[in-house]
């Protein structure tokens, strides 16, 4: 089958998944969708709406779901397996899940001979919008191969990072703890500074050509916190659920976490605090507000 005859199916239509799936349309594919929060205001123009997760399943070859957690994960994947008479015949996870979710649909999936391919994304909003974010395959990788146009449509920076579904979620939760730390980091320096009466622009400025530039410090400050506009497009429950989905994998494989501990208990006090669906940029006032708290005499 050529290609762009591929019909793709996408379930998850979010802050990640909606333009995901406007760049898979865009790159000339069939889209059908499906999301459980009202398909038709939030897909891409020119695709076709579903009423759910059967009807893509039923009217799809290639899957893409891009959907809040494991649990949700999970359970869309096992919806996906109860359906009698799939056309479907792989399912591609784009969420960020953990591996022992992306393991567990996996197994699920194969006794209904429907492949699965674990592939969190990375490069937040802006950058699904821009199709410039990074794919992290691990399965099949003929399959990885028989997609990389696909793939490309809507992600400028594809790797098949290893053969087993978890590969894919292991990568992308050192990713996210990287990230998280850097914003963590940023937020104390930062707030420090801005405390010793120095001007926040002038901080980043001098930081963002020096040795202690990170992606906080380059694009969230300056582009998100120092406007004030705190609008990265993702929410804080949700990075939080990385940085602990990381802590947990690491306590159990025994590597080193002493950082990994600090900095999962300030995201954990930060996400406590907000409302849910908060941008995670609101970090930085959490810690700024926290000032003084271990402050020695
Ligand atoms: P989101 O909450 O904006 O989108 C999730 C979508 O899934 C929502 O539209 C929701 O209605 C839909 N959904 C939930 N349950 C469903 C179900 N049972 N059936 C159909 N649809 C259902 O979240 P997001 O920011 O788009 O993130 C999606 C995934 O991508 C998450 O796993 C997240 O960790 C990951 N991610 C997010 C970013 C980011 O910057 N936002 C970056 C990389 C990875």
């Amino acid at each position: 089958m050529a290609n762009t005859d591929r019909v793709i199916g996408f379930i998850g239509l979010g802050q990640m998944g909606g333009p995901m799936a406007t760049n898979i349309v865009k790159g000339g594919y069939k889209l059908i969708c499906y999301d459980q929060a009202g398909t038709a205001a939030l897909m891409p123009e020119g695709a076709t709406a579903c009423g759910s997760v059967a009807e893509v399943v039923k009217g799809a070859d290639t899957i893409f779901m891009s959907l809040p957690n494991g649990a949700i994960m999970e359970s869309v994947a096992t919806e996906i397996a109860n359906v009698d008479s799939a056309r479907a015949s792989l399912i591609v996870d784009l969420s960020t899940v953990g591996p022992d979710a992306a393991r567990s649909a996996a197994k699920r999936l194969a006794l209904k001979q429907i492949g699965f391919g674990d592939a969190p994304v990375s490069g937040g909003r802006a950058g699904a919008i821009k199709a410039s974010i990074s794919l992290m395959f691990s399965g099949d990788k003929a399959i990885y191969d028989d997609h990389l146009d696909v793939f490309k449509s809507f992600a400028a920076n594809p790797f098949h990072v290893g053969d087993e579904p978890g590969h894919g979620q292991t990568v992308k939760m050192l990713n996210n703890f990287l990230s998280a730390t850097n914003m963590a980091a940023t937020s104390e320096a930062v707030a420090f500074g801005v405390g010793q009466g120095l001007d926040m622009k002038l901080i980043l400025d001098v930081v963002n050509v020096s040795s202690g530039a990170n992606s906080a410090s380059l694009d969230k400050f300056v582009n998100r916190v120092l406007p004030e506009t705190y609008d990265a497009g993702f929410f804080a429950e949700l990075l939080n659920k990385d940085v602990q989905l990381y802590i947990t994998n690491v306590r159990a494989a025994g590597t080193p976490s002493d950082v990994g501990e600090a900095v999962a208990t300030v995201w954990q006090a930060g996400v406590d605090s907000f409302e849910p669906k908060t941008d995670f940029t609101n970090i930085y006032k959490f810690i700024r507000d926290r000032r003084g708290k271990n402050k020695k005499a």
